[in-house]
């Protein structure tokens, strides 16, 4: 038997054996096993949905003293923990150690924004236009809301799905990715300390198309919010709707960065490779496309492959590491897959675009770039989530935001100008969720809405005191005398 260390599912209070195990291997050093993960089958969801059922009408309205100190709790422990999860979370996902202690301390500070807005919940009283009748406008919670998550934020998409979930009333079945249920199960941990009733919060970890399914389907969930690729989320909003459960989706993203004329080069060079290179390309709104015009064009194509050969890929965890691996040997075939695609629909390869030799064995690419590339090709056109981006010349600004608006998606857009006329037009024009200007594509704030348009996302925004749209319902009472 082996003796690497066995995490279980955390059901109705209790930590409950998978019925089987799955083993977490860091990306970065296939031979580093991070541990043995349990895998719920059908039954296991079905307790875990029995359990926040139950536990439901009291913690729907139970005290919001009690909540708030629960979350504040549960963001303390996180923050206090940044360095220990942070090397968790890039061992078993392969971000670099500072942009998981990063994403850590986002993952605290939403359940401490969370622990505030409880407290500030609020509705509406108004006169009726009958007289002697009031009219109160209230919301409460949605009820069992399963949670569905990805493997690019291991902590940060489950915190910010959990936090809003539980301040508002509801009870939670999270169930994390695959790759990286390290994480999850740590917060798990967390929150089961932290003082809420048991049933409020479940984890089951395991297969989506089993478990992740059967939370779907289940008559006893109200509302799935899911993070993930676009197939997937469509299916689960067709088999949503048909039951008419509430659903939340934040998918894909194509995301635009425009770079004009007059921008400073410098600075336009280093967001470009900050959006789409670091986190090793696998964030939903790193940029994977820039749009140049032609004035600047060639001294960027020049200075970004200048500023590329400096790029250091390697270990997560190693000081001076810029960009850790690609996260598993299914994304590294996709990656390189489109490499392909790429050098075959006659895009000119400027730097990268192949496999890095380092101490450890692992999942290592080079960043890639491209230039000399047409809108119409597949690279300019499909999500491929790693460190492979191109350059496509346009003519100037028009022609400009008209490229960055062509696509089925619209998370993140970006403009790099020193012109507050073009960017002043490209955050109205931009048919995005989300706009930066002389910014990353990259990189938001926890406390105000997240989400896109288009193909990229459906239903009510993530985050910020957006989040109470989707887990609370409004109800309307009438007082008469
Ligand atoms: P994925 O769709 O493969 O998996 C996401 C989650 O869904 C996982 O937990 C998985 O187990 C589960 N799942 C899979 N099949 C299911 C099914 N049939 N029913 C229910 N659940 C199922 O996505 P991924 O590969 O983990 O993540 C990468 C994708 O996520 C990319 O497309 C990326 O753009 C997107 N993403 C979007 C955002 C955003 O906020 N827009 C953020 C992060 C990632």
């Amino acid at each position: 038997m082996s003796d690497t260390k066995r995490f279980d599912n955390y059901i109705g209070g209790q930590w409950v054996a998978g019925a089987d195990y799955s083993t977490n291997i860091n990306p970065s050093e296939l031979s580093d096993v991070i541990g043995e993960y349990a895998k719920a089958d059908l039954a296991q969801v079905n307790a875990a949905i029995d359990a926040a059922r139950a536990a439901f009408p009291a913690w729907s309205t139970s005290g919001i003293q009690a909540r708030s100190d629960a979350l504040d709790k549960v963001g303390s422990e996180i923050l206090a923990r940044r360095e220990e999860l942070g090397t968790l979370l890039a061992r078993e996902e392969g971000k670099t150690l500072p942009e998981a202690i990063g994403e850590v301390s986002r993952a605290g500070n939403i359940f401490k924004f969370f622990a505030g807005e409880c407290l500030r919940l609020s509705g509406d009283y108004l006169p009726s236009v009958r007289p002697g009748v009031n009219v109160e406008v209230t919301r409460e919670a949605l009820g069992v809301v399963g949670l569905i998550t990805p493997w690019n934020f291991p902590i940060a998409i489950p915190a910010w799905k959990i936090a809003p979930a539980l301040a508002y009333g509801n009870c939670v079945v999270l169930k994390p990715a695959e790759l990286v249920p390290g994480c999850a199960w740590a917060l798990a941990q967390i929150i089961s300390r932290a003082g809420f009733p048991a049933g409020v919060f479940n984890l089951v970890m395991g297969s989506g198309r089993v478990i992740g399914d059967a939370m779907v389907n289940s008559p006893k969930v109200d509302g799935i919010s899911f993070t993930g690729s676009v197939g997937v989320g469509r299916q689960i909003a067709v088999n949503c709707v048909s039951r008419q459960a509430k659903v939340q989706l934040e998918m894909g993203g194509k995301n635009p960065q425009v770079i004009l004329d007059d921008a400073d080069l410098k600075q336009a060079v280093e967001l470009s490779v900050q959006s789409a290179f670091y986190s090793t390309g696998q964030r939903c709104t790193a940029s994977s496309r820039f749009i140049v015009t032609a004035g600047i064009h060639d001294k960027f194509v020049e200075a970004m492959a200048e500023r590329m050969r400096s790029i250091k890929v390697g270990h997560a965890l190693k000081s001076g590491t810029d960009i850790g691996p690609v996260v598993s040997q299914a994304q590294l075939e996709q990656d390189m897959k489109y490499i392909d695609i790429g050098q075959s629909e006659g895009a000119r390869l400027v730097s990268g675009g192949g496999l890095v030799t380092c101490d450890t064995e692992g999942y290592f690419l080079a960043p890639t770039l491209f230039a000399d590339s047409a809108a119409e090709m597949r690279i300019s056109r499909e999500e491929i989530f790693g460190p492979v981006a191109n350059i496509v010349r346009v003519a100037d600004y028009e022609a400009a935001l008209a490229m960055a608006n062509d696509t089925e998606f619209g998370l993140s857009a970006g403009i790099a100008t020193t012109s507050l006329k073009y960017a002043n037009h490209f955050k109205r024009h931009s048919q995005a969720g989300m706009v930066m200007v002389n910014l990353p594509t990259a990189g938001v704030d926890y406390h105000v809405p997240f989400g896109g348009r288009k193909g990229s996302s459906y239903g009510s925004r993530e985050q910020g005191r957006y989040a109470q749209e989707f887990y609370t319902v409004v109800k309307t009472s009438y007082v008469g005398s």
